[in-house]
Order: C-alpha cells, then sequence, then structure tokens
C-alpha cells in the first residue's frame, strides 16, 4: 500500500452505506485502509411494530454487528428519522465530524434522492465541502488543508439522470456484503419485505435467511427489461442493483478490467461531485486502488 487512504461515507439511516458502499468499504478495509460510515439519522421510524425508541435502538446495534464483519468504524447521529435538516446546526456538526476524520475521499447520496433525509444529507455535505478548509469557521475543530474528493452512490432518479464516473466489481466480496447486510436484520429480514407487501416470502426459520437473502439477489442477475428504471424508481434499497450495475455498466468494466470486466456479476457505482477535490482520471486508480 502506497498510502493508507481515509473512506467516509454519509447516509441518510444506519443501512444505506452497507447497500450503497458495503462492497467497496470491504475492499478498502481489506487493503489496510481506514473507513467510516455515518449515518445521519438514527432509524427509528424504519419499522412496522417495534416503537421508535426501541428501533433506534436496535438499528444502532445492527450497525456495529455490520461494522464488525467489515472492520470498519460506523457512528450513528442522534437525529430521528424523518426530521434531518440542512441547517446551520447540522452543517457545523458534520464539519466537525469530516475535520475529525479526515477522509481523502467522502461519499453520500445525491441532492435528487428519494426521501427527504437522503436529500438533506447530501445538501449537507454539498454545504460543507468548501468549508472543511475555512479556518474561521468552527474554529475549535482544526480545519482541513484540502478538500476531500466527494462522490455520489449510483440511484435510479432521472430528473437529472445519474453520471456514472466509477463502476467496481464487488465479486470477491459479494458474500461478504450479504453478511453485513443479513446484520441489519430489522430491515432486510423486516422492514423492507413489509414495505414492498413481501413478507410473506420471508424464512421464519432464521437460519435459512442469509441463503434467502442471497438467492434473492443470485436470482435477478439477467438484466431488466426497459422499463426497469421507470417502475422501480420509488425503491430504493433494492435487491438487484449490484447485478443490474454490472449489466448495465458491462463496457465500464471492461474498460477498467480488461477482459475480467465481461465476467463480473456484481458491482457498485459511484459519480462525482462538481464540490470539494474534482475526480479526475488521474486521481479514480489512487482513489479507488483495487
Ligand atoms: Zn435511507
Amino acid at each position: 500500500m502506497e498510502k493508507q487512504l481515509r473512506v467516509m461515507v454519509v447516509g441518510a439511516h444506519p443501512d444505506d452505506c452497507d447497500f450503497n458502499y458495503g462492497g467497496i468499504a470491504l475492499q478498502y478495509a481489506a487493503l489496510g485502509h481506514k473507513v467510516k460510515f455515518l449515518s445521519l439519522c438514527n432509524g427509528c421510524y424504519g419499522h412496522h411494530v417495534m416503537t421508535p425508541k426501541e428501533t433506534a435502538a436496535r438499528r444502532y446495534l445492527e450497525t456495529q454487528e455490520a461494522a464488525k464483519v467489515a472492520g470498519i468504524e460506523y457512528d450513528v447521529w442522534d437525529v430521528d428519522d424523518c426530521t434531518l435538516e440542512a441547517n446551520l446546526e447540522n452543517r457545523k456538526r458534520l464539519i466537525r465530524d469530516i475535520r475529525e476524520f479526515q477522509p481523502d475521499i467522502l461519499f453520500s447520496h445525491r441532492p435528487n434522492d428519494y426521501h427527504a433525509d437522503h436529500r438533506n444529507a447530501a445538501v449537507l455535505v454539498q454545504d460543507a465541502s468548501y468549508l472543511l478548509i475555512v479556518p474561521g469557521f468552527c474554529p475549535e475543530t482544526p480545519a482541513m488543508r484540502k478538500m476531500p474528493t466527494i462522490l455520489y452512490c449510483w440511484d435510479r432518479f432521472q430528473q437529472p439522470p445519474f453520471q456514472v464516473d466509477v463502476v467496481v466489481g464487488i465479486d470477491s466480496v459479494i458474500d461478504k456484503k450479504f453478511e453485513m447486510m443479513h446484520c441489519h436484520e430489522s430491515q432486510v429480514y423486516e422492514w423492507l419485505p413489509y414495505s414492498h407487501c413481501k413478507e410473506h416470502t420471508v424464512p421464519q426459520d432464521k437460519s435459512k435467511r442469509l441463503e434467502w437473502l442471497h438467492g434473492k439477489r443470485i436470482d435477478r442477475e439477467a438484466a431488466p427489461d426497459d422499463n426497469y428504471i421507470l417502475t422501480t424508481v420509488a425503491q430504493n434499497h433494492s435487491e438487484e442493483d449490484e447485478a443490474w450495475l454490472a449489466s448495465n455498466y458491462r463496457k465500464e468494466l471492461i474498460e477498467r478490467y480488461g477482459e475480467a470486466g465481461r465476467h463480473i456479476h456484481f458491482a457498485e457505482a459511484f459519480g462525482g461531485c462538481e464540490y470539494g477535490t474534482l475526480l479526475t482520471k488521474e486521481s479514480i486508480p489512487e482513489l479507488f486502488p483495487f
């Protein structure tokens, strides 16, 4: 390793980071780079049975289990779901957190994502970007000398459509990514199936659940039809993303990995933000060293 990278992922809810960046987080961590996930909301409304307090407590524990699987750090702010605001207080709080971690690369949602918390998380990251290097603002936490490179995680939203700059194959870590998602039990086996009216498909036998989660993704490896984007636009956290990305961005995978790119089954995709230190052709291999 030429240089240890510091990689920070800012998600809105305690599973967004895992779903969107679990594959690259595992690859960074395996190479000895330092990864931190930060969820700005506590996940309290992500359940249909438990109280918000019970849900937030359980979801925090789930983040810590996922962090153990990946060998990363995972923080959660004490902000209730659906209440995250891109206000001055949160801007300062995020600036302090980012400055303390000193990331080289920072990932978050796009500001035209479907959930208000995702949009506000994105705006908070954008608002923080330049201020990270302004010493007079939040002077109690020393300013960074250089802004991190900021990237958005892939999403399906079309107004405007996603601009992809980096597509990473994650086949070598897909099983471990399932293990990370498996830790978010209240989500992947309870709330998300319930919210899609699919709760009856989840095995009651807990020992069969990881296999079910795995099978559900493998089954959907085939490229979806042209209506895919439109018909699924409202469903974030979908199970087929990694397989669909590998099919849809085959050309980019071949450019990155040569012939091996033809045989990649699962991928994650990212697009550079115009704020922060710009992503360039030269910086991509340094920032994505796998
Ligand atoms: Zn979310």
